[in-house]
């Protein structure tokens, strides 16, 4: 375990690299956000292979955030939640029980909340297919605590909205620039959400995702937040 102060009450997270979060909930309920691991770099080996997911999220068409999406829910069956059009393109590759559903929506599956939020960020598929927007995840866990997965998305400013409407305790935030916000941006995006922990994400993988931590640390004491709790994870770790 790391030394960090945040307290999530039983909620753990496995960070496997790059945007995937393997996230086992109180009750037990296993949630892979942006099944991206064989052919992910950042992925240790012994994580790539993933044998339960009760709950699979996926936040835009980009191969590096459901590059296994198709192959994982197949073998491991899960509800799998995404924006309603790649949902539905998911579910012409052989994946069951989706839920497609948009922006501003909030779902209870198997006792987590999910609400699907705004992100700023292309989306697309290899074969052309129209697959809606990129979107972000505020998900409640069964003992209130709440957690948001901002996929891939500049800064913007109704991030104060998702600060209003769902308070999330925690923010797995993208720092690695280029395709995404850097650290700057990142560090604006923890005062809009008033998060007290930000755990960075989307950064190292390839060499040019050049944010990192440290960035992010010294952008916050740029704006006065230097209380806020950057939990820099390795690839593999569980908090
Ligand atoms: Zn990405």
């Amino acid at each position: 375990m790391s030394d960090h102060t945040m307290n999530m009450l039983g909620v753990q997270i496995t960070w496997l690299g790059h945007a995937t979060f393997k996230i086992t909930s109180p009750q037990g309920k296993v949630i892979l956000i942006d099944p991206w691991t064989q052919s992910n770099p950042a992925c240790p080996d012994n994580l790539k292979q993933v044998d339960r997911v009760d709950i699979m999220l996926v936040s835009h068409g980009h191969f590096d955030h459901m590059g296994d999406a198709v192959s994982i829910a197949t073998a491991t069956k899960p509800t799998c939640v995404a924006i309603v059009e790649l949902a539905g393109w998911l579910e012409a590759k052989g994946v069951q029980n989706t839920i497609g559903f948009n922006k501003g929506g909030t779902i209870d599956v198997q006792g987590i909340k999910i609400t699907m939020t705004h992100a700023i960020h292309s989306s697309g598929v290899e074969d052309k297919s129209y697959v809606g927007d990129a979107c972000g995840y505020v998900l409640e866990f069964e003992n209130g605590r709440r957690l948001y997965h901002a996929g891939d998305t500049c800064a913007f400013s109704d991030m104060q909205l998702i600060h209003e409407l769902y308070k999330p305790d925690v923010a797995l935030l993208p720092i690695g620039d280029f395709y995404t916000m850097g650290p700057k941006e990142a560090a604006v995006a923890v005062r809009m959400l008033g998060v007290k922990h930000v755990i960075p994400m989307h950064y190292g993988t390839f060499p040019i995702l050049t944010g990192t931590p440290a960035a992010l640390r010294e952008a916050l004491q740029g704006l006065g937040l230097s209380e806020v709790e950057v939990i820099e994870m390795k690839p593999g770790q569980t908090i």
